[in-house]
């Protein structure tokens, strides 16, 4: 096993990561808020916890990791497009999610175990809160009513408070433009359910009709699905203050625990073009705006956007650029060409999975353990993808499914021919082909071999021996007219 490292913001340290259960590894990341297209910044996070979740599942094995995301799917800015459209606010819910999901799987990102709307967790969120406002065992109450709000009493918790982002309380104050309400006995205490108008969504509640506030859906949901104290916690890092400081402060006085999650991790935020991304300065863009492309732009294969995305370390800022999205064009065209020449395709891929062939380079994934070093492992696929037989590539094309590089080998964007060009009889027919042609040379008979080698070359499809197996793959000649005349 490899030795994951992760650098805890808790600790500020870079730290070995020891689950609580490697039998049920558990990490819970903030997710979007559904009420518009995710931005590009927006898929940073998607992506950097994509590669951990598959890093852990390659370490602890896929049925013994739990990745909880989220959607924000109660919040005034999806109000605020309601009435702004005057569409239903589940549509805009329903809708957005949707594009989130297909956004997010076309720059390759699994999906998460559990994917929990806030509106299902209602009842959960009422019985934390009810369980903050009731004395604790040393007969401190960590939530009063006021106005038809209920708010966190910070000052009721005031030695855990601040923690993460290592703040006092005072600093936080001067720092953070928190909402002074007259209602509040300290500025930083903040909201666990509000009134609700009857223009505005509402569930019933000990506290009258009201909504929750934004921190106490990842609490209630996080304590739902993966327990009170699990491995990791992470998201982007203008989420530490306040978000994750509340969810902490919401979590350990609910539930009588010294932590909420062991390891916290934060991505840095992207910009475009050394800019902060905006509407006004015109580099804002969707992840849909690239993918389909935009003002008169082609569009970016997913893939892509992904390998520019793992060029930076997480931990720092990611700049977007034209620049960057050609190199990673050309690297990612010149990595696909080489598999293929080689004859990888999905076949190969899913035939090799079942060899002990399949294995991946001990210092590619000692560079990735490292804190998750995606721009390091890459330096090394620039090495692994150097080898010169399709067997001495395995470890590359392993590195490729590990990142999340190619979704499905038998679809690359960038292949020449396409899966629909093939026809849906064609692969039979070849894999007829290469078998009379792999018993032709069990029997010696070379004249029958070469003859078979012609046809199927005559037809445009290139085969090769990966690891002892043959595959294949249609060429730029690809004749599917012709191989019709074989079936
Ligand atoms: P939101 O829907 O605004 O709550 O954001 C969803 C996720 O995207 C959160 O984890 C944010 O931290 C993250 N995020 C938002 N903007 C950026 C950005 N410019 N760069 C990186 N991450 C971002
Ligand atoms: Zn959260």
């Amino acid at each position: 096993m490899t030795q994951i490292r992760l650098t805890n913001s808790k600790t500020r340290k870079k730290e070995d990561f020891t689950p609580i259960d490697p039998n049920d590894v558990r990490m819970y990341v903030c997710g979007p808020t559904v009420y518009d297209r995710a931005h590009l910044g927006n898929a940073r996070p998607a992506i950097v916890f994509d590669v951990l979740f598959r890093l852990l599942r390659h370490e602890y094995g896929p049925d013994h990791v739990t990745y909880v995301r989220n959607f924000t799917d109660v919040d005034d800015k999806i109000n605020a497009k309601a009435a702004e459209t005057g569409r239903p606010i589940a549509e805009i819910t329903a809708e957005t999610t949707q594009w989130y999901l297909d956004d997010m799987a076309a720059v390759g990102v699994l999906e998460p175990t559990h994917m929990p709307r806030a509106t299902n967790y209602i009842a959960e969120m009422v019985a934390m809160i009810e369980t903050l406002m009731a004395p604790d065992e040393n007969g401190v109450r960590h939530a009063y009513e006021a106005e038809g709000h209920v708010l966190f009493d910070v000052d009721s918790w005031k030695d855990g408070y601040g923690k993460l982002s290592g703040r006092s309380v005072d600093d936080m104050i001067a720092g953070a433009r928190v909402e002074v309400a007259p209602y509040k006995r300290n500025p930083m205490d903040f909201v666990l359910w509000k009134p609700s108008g009857d223009d505005q969504p509402g569930w019933d509640s000990p506290w009258g009709r009201g909504r929750p506030g934004w921190h106490i859906e990842c609490s209630a949901m996080s304590k739902a699905l993966l327990g009170e104290v699990f491995d990791i916690h992470g998201g982007g890092n203008d989420l530490m203050f306040p978000h994750h400081e509340n969810e902490i402060a919401q979590s350990c006085c609910a539930n009588g625990t010294d932590r909420m999650a062991n390891i916290w991790l934060h991505n840095e935020m992207l910009q475009v073009e050394g800019k902060k991304m905006s509407k006004s300065l015109g580099n804002f863009f969707t992840v849909r705006d690239l993918l389909d492309g935009h003002d008169g732009q082609p569009p970016v294969p997913g893939e892509v956007i992904r390998l520019v995305m793992l060029s930076t370390h997480y931990r720092k800022p990611m700049d977007w650029t034209e620049k960057k999205r050609q190199e990673a064009e050309k690297t990612l065209k010149d990595w696909i060409n080489t598999l293929q020449k080689h004859g990888y395709s999905r076949q190969t891929v899913e035939r090799l999975k079942e060899t002990k062939d399949w294995a991946p380079d001990a210092e590619f994934l000692g560079v990735l353990s490292n804190d998750l070093n995606t721009p390091g492992a890459l330096a090394r696929m620039h090495v692994m993808a150097k080898a010169r037989t399709a067997a001495g590539l395995v470890p590359f094309a392993y590195a490729m499914e590990l990142l999340g590089l190619v979704t499905d080998w038998g679809v690359l964007d960038l292949s020449p021919v396409q899966d629909d060009q093939i026809p849906d009889w064609a692969p039979d027919v070849i894999d007829r082909l290469i078998a009379q042609r792999s018993a032709a040379r069990e029997n010696k008979n070379w004249a029958e071999a070469d003859r078979l080698r012609d046809v199927l070359s005559d037809v445009g499809v290139q085969v090769t021996d990966v690891a002892g197996t043959a595959s294949w793959l249609p060429g730029p000649n690809f004749d599917p007219a012709k191989l019709e005349a074989l079936k």
